[in-house]
């Protein structure tokens, strides 16, 4: 896991310089291929429930499972959120990322700030002798705090041989509550938080969901081990302090 964790976040650092206005959603997921084959590993997502790319990427109102094509073309003041998964050995890694494309609004800046913190507030509580909701609500306090709106479709998961383990992992929940968490568990953690309200919808291609009120989205995740002292993000990678 260690492994196809880190081609993940390896991923992300390889495509940061090809996200600028002009770029296709399409370009950037036959480079996202390419690199995650390079390493002799497979983009999980191809084929996955019949998925048809290497990885999600998701545009603006778009929360997550855009579908990647030729004809989306980023431009200056978009956010794109970036979700990649990989399978290396049998074993799995699952982040995303969300980058703002040029200069943003700085209203949509502060989302994706809050976001990253959101997740990171959550992955602090992925300690031995914990509850799962700790987590969840650790994302859900901070989210609501700030005025925006906590997806509830779309959830974290754990992560191992498969992609998508149990137990699902929500950004909402009250402390205290849900499995204990033991030592050695691997859970992918990904809040999806909106600068509006938290409905969603999906769209026609039966894939994309979007916002229903027409806001940004942001998507941050990391697969991160449970541990007795502090929690192992396997994906790590320093992108997020561009964001701030
Ligand atoms: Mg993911
Ligand atoms: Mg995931």
């Amino acid at each position: 896991m260690r492994i196809s964790s880190k081609i993940t976040s390896d991923a992300f650092v390889y495509i940061r310089s090809l996200i600028k206005p002009g770029v296709s959603t399409g370009k950037l997921d036959e480079e996202i291929e390419k690199f995650i084959r390079s390493k002799d590993a497979k983009p999980a997502f191809k084929g996955m429930y019949g998925f048809p790319a290497n990885s999600c990427i998701s545009i603006n109102q778009e929360v997550v499972h855009g579908i990647p094509t030729k004809r989306r073309i980023l431009k200056e003041g978009d956010i794109v959120s970036v979700d990649i998964g990989v399978e290396k050995n049998g074993y799995y890694g699952d982040s995303a990322f969300t980058f703002p494309v040029g200069n943003i609004d700085p209203a949509v800046k502060k989302l994706l700030q809050e976001t990253i913190k959101a997740l990171y507030l959550g992955i602090e509580k992925a300690r031995d002798g914990n509850r799962l909701q700790d987590i969840s609500h650790a994302i859900q306090s901070h989210a609501e705090s700030h005025g925006y709106g906590v997806v509830r479709e779309l959830v974290g998961h754990g992560i191992g041989k498969s992609l998508h383990e149990p137990p699902q992992v929500f950004n909402f929940g009250k402390p205290n509550r849900g499995p204990l968490l033991k030592e050695g568990m691997v859970l992918a953690i990904e809040p999806m938080i909106n600068l509006g309200e938290q409905y969603v919808t999906t769209l026609q291609d039966g894939w994309t969901v979007v916002t229903r009120d027409g806001l940004p989205s942001a998507h941050f995740e990391h697969t991160v081990v449970v541990r007795k002292g502090a929690p192992e993000i396997l994906t790590e990678h320093n992108l997020k302090d561009e964001v701030f």
